[in-house]
């Protein structure tokens, strides 16, 4: 059976945008067509209790509103901090935590006072001080319940493991003797499964992808999401579909689209006129000839620098995705996503199909829309469906790149 998941998302506590209500992201779930949701930040106290209350169990480990059919997984990021005997500076990496039930989340927000961690914001830190230390610390936690999983989270970026701020060349470094528990990757916005394939730490895992969202709009749940191969909708289920790489396909953003992927240094910044960005020929030490201060390594690069043209590589469907809401949007030449006009194309669609996935899927799409809604966003939706489009100029930075349909 097939299952769209996103496991990774935000709540208001994770800061940004306010206070997000689940009945709102279970409405965005539909339309989106997620099956089953990562809550966010339900290691932080005030969100555990707020989760505890609105939602109840409906299958073994995941759960939903009341009367409701979207389903939710407990799940927060945290950030491992650590320092490496052989780095000068604290490895530093995002991970994603999923929970079977509110019970081993207690014992997690104990084992994090017994550290001293402080649990005040919705992706915490746990630090410790050396490698040894961070092994048991993972032990630890995997010690709370065997079906609690630790993924790597978007790991190319500057925070994710293998980022250009830690600078490490194999997984051991980090993880030692924990490293078989850690059976999943994340690929992250500015990554897709193609740059990652000859990167021969990866070859055996299983990489998923989520949105990492902190909002429930329609451009935000499941701009990545992934579809796995499950006997049963429950969690056990979902985690043992994670482990056995069931994957049928993820989908992803260009990885052009995402705010790392190229060295360079936005235009906004002190004494820049413009910005700068390198396709090829990085300088070697980073620094931007604009302002003369360091840049950050952009996902490319970095990928290369860790690829091996003799890795085993292990085939991996996925299809380049943009949000329905921004095709629309750049078709009818609007800013917003937010505008009505976008909206009153949207829901005409989903008045013909049951959800976003559906549509990308479908292979009837011109026949299924002609009449009801304009040829040129029928054009546009057919163009993202065939992959042609392109980011330019890509993300870098932290600003994501600029979306042009229907060129190559
Ligand atoms: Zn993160
Ligand atoms: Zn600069």
């Amino acid at each position: 059976m097939q299952l769209a998941v996103d496991l990774h998302s935000h709540s208001g506590y994770a800061g940004g945008v306010g206070q997000i209500e689940l009945k709102t992201v279970s409405r965005t779930m539909k339309l989106k067509g997620i099956d089953v949701f990562g809550t966010g930040d339900c290691l932080f106290p005030p969100r555990t209790e707020e989760l505890k209350k609105e939602l109840s169990e409906v299958a073994e480990g995941l759960f939903s509103l009341p009367s409701d059919s979207s389903k939710f997984l407990l799940q927060t990021e945290v950030i491992l901090s650590t320092k490496l005997a052989h780095k000068k500076n604290k490895t530093i990496a995002h991970h994603l935590i999923f929970f079977p039930d509110f019970d081993s989340i207690c014992k997690m927000q104990k084992l994090m006072k017994k550290w001293g961690m402080k649990n005040t914001i919705g992706r915490p830190f746990i630090t410790s001080g050396s490698q040894r230390e961070l092994e048991d610390q993972l032990f630890e936690m995997q010690n709370v319940d065997p079906l609690i999983e630790i993924i790597p989270a978007h790991i190319m970026t500057p925070d994710g493991i293998f980022g250009s701020k830690n600078n490490l060349d194999k997984l051991i470094e980090f993880y030692g003797n924990f490293l078989p528990n850690i059976r999943c990757i994340e690929t992250g916005l500015s990554a897709d499964p193609q740059m990652l394939a000859t990167i021969p730490d990866l070859a055996e895992l299983t990489f998923i992808s989520n949105s990492d969202c902190h909002s429930a709009a329609l451009n935000r749940i499941g701009r990545e999401f992934t579809i796995l191969n499950v006997e049963k909708t429950d969690y056990p289920f979902i985690i043992n579909s994670l482990r056995e790489n069931q994957v049928i396909m993820t989908a992803e953003f260009n990885p052009a689209e995402g705010r790392y992927f190229l060295t360079g240094h936005r235009g906004n910044r002190n004494n820049h006129s413009k910005a700068v960005i390198f396709r090829h020929n990085v300088p070697s030490d980073l620094i931007c000839p604009e302002c003369g201060k360091k840049m950050f390594l952009g996902v490319q690069q970095r990928c290369r620098q860790l690829q091996d043209k003799n890795c085993k590589i292990v085939p991996r469907k996925f299809m380049h995705l943009i949000p329905l809401v921004e095709v629309i949007a750049v078709a009818q030449n609007l800013k917003s996503i937010n505008s009505n006009k976008v909206r009153k194309i949207f829901d005409e669609i989903m008045n013909v199909f049951p959800s976003e996935i559906v549509l990308w899927q479908s292979d009837s799409i011109h026949v299924m829309l002609d009449k009801r809604i304009d040829e040129k966003t029928i054009n546009h939706i057919l163009a993202v469906q065939c992959g042609s489009f392109k980011f330019d100029p890509p993300g870098h930075d932290g600003i994501y790149g600029k979306l042009q349909v229907g060129v190559y």
